[in-house]
């Protein structure tokens, strides 16, 4: 089994957008994370870092600016969360 690589791993944390590349990393890490409590470990520290950066970001922004950012990255949370009962499933 290929374990992801940092890159993989820092590029799924940081996601913003949606698009052709994005899906298929997402499906790339769920599927691996699904079977690699290894990974699962490390990305979840990862994760936690970016949204530490992720919520001093949202302070910023809290003037009135335009809140797409959050649509965005509750659009991928929602796409991890089906992608992860998806695998659940299989098992
Ligand atoms: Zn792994």
């Amino acid at each position: 089994m290929k374990h992801l690589t940092f890159e993989e791993m820092t590029d799924f944390v940081s996601l913003r957008s949606l698009d052709r590349s994005s899906v298929e990393l997402i499906q790339r890490v769920n599927g691996h994370v699904c079977r690699c409590s290894e990974c699962r470990k490390k990305l979840r520290a990862m994760q936690t870092v970016a949204e530490g950066f992720a919520s001093v970001a949202a302070s910023f922004e809290k003037n009135g600016k335009s809140d797409c950012n959050n649509v965005t990255k509750n659009k991928i949370e929602n796409e991890n969360l089906t992608q992860t009962r998806k695998y659940r499933k299989e098992f």
